[in-house]
């Protein structure tokens, strides 16, 4: 039997769109002229994960952190009904159960597939939304199946897995495939795409100072409460462990890492990664533990991630090295520990931010 030693617990609990409580909490800081700052965390879960918010207030009378919240919950529960596999109703549900051909659906679909498709071909397919039906066989998808698809399964799924097979028409407001058996999963964009719509959201409302994090997925913007950059952790790729690798300084920019240390099975001794290489229709079988992007958009950050996890320590590097794109990669080693790998635009980035230098990040 392959025991799940992956996912967090929560995630098996949560029923979708059904939010948990948020939690509330304030952390205070008084500043030297003695005004005093508060940062009130909000928490909660969606997308069969868990999300937390701190935005810095100077004026903490509670309705504040209600009416964030609200708002946070509501954002999260339009993405989750639009992208979710595991909902019966969501966009996504019925454009993969529907046939050949188009339909239409909403703006941030379209905005989300587009970028994936994007990414899809800036990484040769090594990030590939139609994945879908082959994370399902090997047991990851919403399906949950427990045995390994046999290598007859695999050569049917990749006929049907491939981006070219779906087509985004952003003026007519429709998504298109080739065949009724092609199906897409947002897993590896969406949270990163829910991110940058809260943030979005609190910008709309005034907010200048805050930090939105789903699922792993996290972007900063301004300072924090005691007027620092935010400074926001990596975590060390030890399977199940939660201790922090490095802290990377995040001045208005976005960070995401793609991992196989939570995720994973093991069959026979063999451990079995939820990150899928398209390409061959198998799990990925290298030694890169995980990697960690920064862009100024979650949603690429997120999908570029989880195509250099897919490409592995050499190729990934090689990429985010043509492509300026600022990269992390954790390779595990024998002895357990892990070797740091940094694209040229990582170094820059983290360098320059600590010295209060803008980077350009170009167009990756
Ligand atoms: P990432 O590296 O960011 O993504 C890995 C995931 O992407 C894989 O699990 C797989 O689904 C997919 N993938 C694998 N290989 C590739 C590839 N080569 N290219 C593109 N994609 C690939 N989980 C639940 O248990 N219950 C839920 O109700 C639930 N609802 C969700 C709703 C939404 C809208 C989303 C986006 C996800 C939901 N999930 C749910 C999934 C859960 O949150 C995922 O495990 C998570 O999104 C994976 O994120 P990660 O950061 O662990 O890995």
């Amino acid at each position: 039997m392959p025991s799940h030693s992956g996912p967090p617990p929560l995630r098996r609990l949560i029923v979708p769109g059904l939010f948990v409580a948020a939690l509330f909490a304030v952390v205070i800081f008084r500043q030297p002229g003695g005004a005093v700052l508060h940062e009130r965390v909000l928490t909660g879960s969606s997308m069969g994960t868990s999300y937390m918010v701190k935005v810095v207030v100077g004026d903490d009378d509670g309705a504040v952190g209600d009416r964030l919240s609200v708002m946070i919950e509501n954002v999260l529960t339009d993405v989750d009904h639009a992208m979710s596999t595991y909902i019966e109703s969501s966009e996504v549900t019925v454009f993969n159960r529907q046939g050949a051909g188009d339909i239409a659906v909403s703006d941030a679909l379209l905005e989300v597939v587009g970028e994936a498709q994007r990414v899809a071909r800036l990484s040769g397919g090594a990030f590939d939304i139609t994945v879908g039906p082959l994370v399902d066989a090997w047991g990851f998808g919403p399906r949950g199946e427990t045995n390994p698809p046999s290598d007859e399964t695999i050569g049917a799924l990749l006929a049907i897995t491939g981006f070219e097979h779906i087509a985004v028409d952003r003026d007519r407001g429709r998504l298109s495939k080739g065949s009724p058996e092609v199906q897409i999963d947002l897993s590896a964009i969406a949270k990163g795409f829910a991110v940058d719509k809260v943030v979005d959201a609190l910008v709309h409302s005034g907010q200048t100072d805050f930090m939105v994090e789903v699922g792993g997925e996290v972007r900063a913007s301004g300072r924090n409460a005691d007027r620092r950059v935010w400074r926001i952790g990596i975590e060390r790729p030890d399977d199940g462990g939660r201790s922090v690798h490095t802290a990377v300084p995040l001045a208005n920019l976005a960070l995401a890492t793609s991992g196989d240390y939570r995720n994973f099975v093991v069959r026979n001794g063999v451990r079995v990664s939820h990150t899928i290489d398209p390409r061959i229709g198998r799990p990925i079988s290298h030694d890169l533990a995980s990697v960690s992007v920064i862009h100024a958009s979650c949603m690429t950050a997120d999908a570029l991630a989880t195509a250099l996890e897919v490409l592995g320590p050499e190729e990934g590097v090689a990429l985010a090295s043509s492509y300026d794109i600022p990269a992390l990669f954790l390779v595990r080693l024998e002895n357990g520990a892990f070797d740091e790998l940094r694209s040229p635009m990582w170094s820059a980035l983290i360098e320059n931010v600590a010295s209060g230098d803008r980077v350009d990040l170009g167009g990756s």
